[in-house]
């Protein structure tokens, strides 16, 4: 697909020590209104575009993991700016490193990535009004019903 090969977004922190881009669409963008995502982002939700690391390539700048709770018990790690500490991608447990959740925040043209689909609805504040029609589940949600093929397949490669 031409459309997939020219595919291209970056990012960065805000002190733009750390600048990223990603060479492909992501797998699918979560909004995630868990109270873990709350607190970690000190806001209502956190936009994660998923994406396999292969794909994220790191223009400047090297992020600090930091390791950090997660509601799993597995810990999720946090790549920092080590300069201005934001927070630019994750990597939790499950696919660990081979798959970054990236800060949709951080992109340079957020707009471009609204969500896919809303997790965790039964922590989400209730100001937050869900635009009509959205995929939402009070936690997670079974990945063969939501992602598309295209994305089934890319993450059945990455499992091998
Ligand atoms: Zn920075
Ligand atoms: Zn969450």
């Amino acid at each position: 697909m031409t459309a997939t090969a020219q595919f291209t977004a970056e990012g960065g922190c805000t002190c733009r020590a750390v600048r990223y881009r990603l060479s492909d669409r992501p797998l699918i963008v979560h909004c995630c209104h868990c109270r873990w995502c709350q607190r970690e982002t000190g806001s209502a939700f956190v936009l994660n575009a998923l994406i396999e690391s292969a794909r994220l390539q790191l223009m400047a700048g090297r992020p600090e993991l930091v390791v950090t709770p997660s509601n799993s018990g597995k810990g999720q790690r946090i790549a920092r700016c080590p300069t201005c500490r934001v927070a630019v991608w994750s990597h939790y447990a499950g696919l660990g490193d081979l798959m970054s959740f990236v800060r949709v925040g951080t992109l340079d043209e957020p707009d471009r990535f609204p969500p896919d689909v809303h997790i965790y609805t039964q922590s989400k504040q209730p100001w937050v009004v869900l635009p009509a029609g959205a995929r939402s589940f009070s936690e997670y949600y079974p990945s063969r019903e939501v992602w598309s093929a295209d994305s089934l397949a890319r993450r059945q490669a990455l499992l091998g």
